[in-house]
């Protein structure tokens, strides 16, 4: 990478929504989390106290009505908000999953249109790309969009969306020309309303279980031709792509937000059990597990500011650092919830205390946004681009 200065320390309004975010989350995640992870129960109630503290502004550039803090901005939310609750966090950063396409590929009135209402927490958003036979291999998209006078009818099925069924419009992937493959994607703004639209059941998942997950099903669903995003059709999966670089920071942050809560409830369990007449904190065994969480977070979180950092200025390869970003991240949480649990013994294979929920959530962080398979291929594509333009 060309020598570029990038800032890995948070600003003094970074800090403030910090201190912020960590304190709602103190106050209105944390003591419910355990209560909705078991009635697999959307978090409404918390996200009516994000929306009065202004926080989905946090998500947003101030020309819409947000605090204008760019990508950190969603860094600093996705790591303050899954310390407590990675369900929780999907459910609000699913939002900005949604709005992304538009930010990215909408017109400016499409923009002044639909961002101010997410902005404020009063509308919902989601990200409609997958498809059940279309998850790694995006290419594969079956859901066709045909123009027909002022309207495009949609028809197919989307699978596993977030905040599916809770959001007020979606941001959906069709193909216009499937001639073209990738080049004859189109994207569309899809509301909740719209006829021939519906989503199918409310699954019922392994962790981030207040997440709404569902799949989306356009059966001749009408959309008007103003509710293509950008205007063109056939541009789609190139906003596709941008989404997933701009939000893959977040799903990093997350990982390190959940990974610092599960390390700091192995500590403080590890100064309190005691077993052969020490505290197991003083084991070696224990403190190399800790060392290594130490270490996997640590890192972890200067990628994800790394990459979060080279998105704002639109560095060429954000695309390579955020997949490092989230790779890493991801396979580091899933590693410090497994070892964080271990730490707890059979105590923490209970629900007693939190890290069975920290280890059942983290799986997620491997899987959606990219699979850590595809993060690595994607980082190998970007190795193997610069090695030839050396040449
Ligand atoms: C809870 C949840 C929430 C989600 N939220 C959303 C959402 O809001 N919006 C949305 O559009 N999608 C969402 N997804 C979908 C998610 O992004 C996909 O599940 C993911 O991309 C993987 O696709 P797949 O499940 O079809 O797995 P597959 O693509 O079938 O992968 C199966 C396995 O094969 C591996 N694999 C596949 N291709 C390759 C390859 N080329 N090289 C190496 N290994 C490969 C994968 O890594 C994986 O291990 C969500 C999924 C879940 C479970």
């Amino acid at each position: 990478m060309a020598e570029i200065q990038l800032t890995l320390s948070l600003s003094e309004d970074e800090v403030q929504l910090r201190d912020l975010v960590r304190e709602v989350v103190k106050k209105e995640v944390i003591p419910v989390r355990m209560e909705l992870d078991e009635k697999n129960e959307y978090p409404r109630n918390v996200l009516n106290k994000f929306r009065e503290a202004g926080l989905f502004g946090a998500l947003f550039g101030e020309e819409y009505g947000g605090l204008g803090l760019g990508v950190m901005g969603n860094i600093i939310m996705a790591e303050e908000i899954s310390y407590g609750c990675l369900g929780v966090n999907t459910a609000v950063l699913a939002t900005k999953l949604g709005a992304l396409p538009i930010e990215v590929g909408g017109t400016k009135e499409q923009k002044e249109k639909w961002l101010p209402p997410l902005a404020t927490g009063e509308k919902m958003a989601a990200f409609g790309l997958t498809e059940p036979g279309a998850g790694s291999d995006v290419p594969a998209l079956a859901t066709t969009a045909v123009k027909k006078g002022d309207r495009y009818i949609l028809n197919g099925t989307k699978q596993w969306i977030s905040g599916a069924g809770q959001s007020d419009f979606y941001t959906v992937f069709a193909m216009t020309n499937k001639d073209r493959g990738t080049r004859g994607v189109s994207c569309f703004i899809v509301e909740k309303n719209s006829k021939g639209f519906s989503v199918g059941k409310k699954e019922d998942k392994l962790g981030i279980r207040c997440s709404e997950t569902r799949s989306l099903i356009f059966e001749d669903c009408e959309v008007p031709v103003e509710n293509l995003v950008g205007g063109v059709e056939n541009s789609g999966f190139l906003y596709g792509l941008k989404t997933l670089n701009f939000s893959r920071p977040a799903v990093a942050a997350a990982a390190v937000g959940l990974s610092q809560g599960a390390m700091d409830a192995a500590v403080q369990y590890s100064r309190e059990r005691e077993q052969f007449g020490v505290k197991i904190c003083s084991f070696q065994a224990i403190q190399h597990m800790l060392a290594d969480m130490a270490m996997k977070i640590e890192a972890g979180r200067l990628l994800t500011y790394k990459s979060a950092r080279l998105c704002e200025i639109g560095h060429k390869d954000m695309a390579k650092y955020s997949a490092i970003a989230k790779c890493f991240a991801a396979d580091s949480a899933m590693a410090i919830a497994t070892d964080a649990l271990q730490i707890f013994g059979g105590y923490g294979y209970v629900k007693e205390y939190p890290v069975e929920k920290y280890f059942r959530d983290a799986k997620i962080l491997q899987i959606y946004e990219g699979t850590s398979q595809v993060q690595k291929n994607e980082i190998a594509a970007g190795l193997i681009k610069e090695a030839a333009s050396k040449r």
